[in-house]
Order: structure tokens, then sequence, then C-alpha cells
């Protein structure tokens, strides 16, 4: 969405963003800010979960997945019916490569969970002495709502930009190539955290212990 309106990820989440950076915000009409009167403002773009409406994933971690139908909400112009396969629904909407990000990063985030569960860490991780620290929500660092980006992570073009110049990379030019740097760095911190954590975890005891 932010290559589609010409601006990167870090004015994106400051200009769109709302509740840390994970949903869109609304007009005082409580539309999506992207509601325009020629349609979605960022169409070509727009979140794998509008491409999927009305129908509903769901996705079990080991590659099962379910479809439910979504009710028509008033006002809607979209095509309803239940004559077409949910596979020629998909295709039309483009999604295969969403699926397979939101898969990729769904790998990330399950990594990242079992990893601050055998920190016992509960809200969040420290940022880094170098890089784009990741901060995982709960902590102080992490803001109520609003502009700022729940995690670091979350901005993608900040993110990847250090992580770049920290490798002496050059910057990715296309979605797809900086998605996948990102996921790279993303991985490589958790790397990282999993070689400190085999360092540092605490036993059973000291995690009873801990506030
Ligand atoms: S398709 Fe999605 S991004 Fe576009 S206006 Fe609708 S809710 Fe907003």
């Amino acid at each position: 969405m932010a290559r589609q309106l010409g601006m990167g990820t870090t004015e994106f989440l400051a200009r769109y963003a709302d509740n840390g950076g994970t949903t869109l915000k609304n007009d005082a009409e409580g539309r999506c800010v992207f509601v325009t009167p020629e349609g979605c403002a960022v169409h070509p773009r727009r979140p794998l979960v509008c491409r999927l409406y009305p129908l509903g994933r769901a996705v079990d971690g080991q590659g099962g997945e379910k479809f439910g139908l979504f009710p028509r909400q008033e006002g809607c112009e979209a095509d309803f019916g239940t004559d077409g396969s949910v596979a020629g629904f998909l295709a039309s909407q483009g999604v295969a490569p969403y699926f397979e990000w939101a898969r990729r990063y769904g790998e990330v985030y399950r990594r990242m969970l079992a990893l601050l569960d055998r920190l016992g860490v509960e809200g969040k991780v420290e940022e880094r002495d170098e890089g784009p620290g990741p901060v995982v929500p709960g902590g102080p660092a992490a803001p109520e709502a609003g502009a700022e980006p729940l995690s670091a992570w979350q901005d993608i073009d900040a993110s990847f930009a250090a992580y770049c110049e920290a490798k002496g990379l050059a910057a990715p030019r296309g979605i797809a190539e900086s998605i996948g740097l990102h996921l790279r760095a993303m991985g490589e911190w958790l790397d990282d955290l999993e070689a400190r954590a085999g360092r540092d975890a605490p036993d059973d005891d000291e995690r009873k212990d801990r506030p």
C-alpha cells in the first residue's frame, strides 16, 4: 500500500495505520480511510483480507485451510453469490503471493512466540544494541495505539534500510525482494536470539521466581 501511494512504510504507518500499526485508520464515518467515491484508493495493492472478502480464511499451521462466507455488509457493492468456486474467486483476486507472504511471516511469528515462551518473557524483548531492534508488544517501549508501530519490524523500509547498511547490501527494489530481505533480517535476528537464549535461558525454578 505504501508503494501504491508513493511513500515509504515509515510515512505510511504514521499517516494511515492505527492500533500500533496493526489496522488501517477509519474516517469520521467509520469507513476505511482508503474508501473514495471511485472505490479503494489502494485497490491494486489492497491487503489480503480485502482481497478475500467476503470470504474469511482460517489456517491451522499444518497447511490446512478453511473458508467461510461473511454476511454482506450494508452498502457493499461487491458481487455476492454461490455460483462460482472458492478457487476461482481466489485466482480472480490475485491472492497467491499474499498467501505465500502470510505463510512465511506466520512461520517467523510462531518461531518468535516459541522463543519468547522458552525465554519466559511475557510481553517484551529488549531492543538490540545494533540494527533495527524489534520491540514485542506489552513493554514500556510499546505505544498505546496510533501512529507509532507496535514493533520496529512493522516499519519494513526502516528495518531493511538498517539491515542493508549493516550488511553492506544494496537496498531492495521490488516488493517481493523487499519482503524477502525483511524476512531474512528477522530470521537472522531470531537466530541471534536463539543463540543467546541457549546461553541465557532460565531454568524452571528461575522462571517461577521472576516477578
Ligand atoms: S478494499 Fe480494503 S483497503 Fe481498500 S477501501 Fe476497502 S477496506 Fe480499505
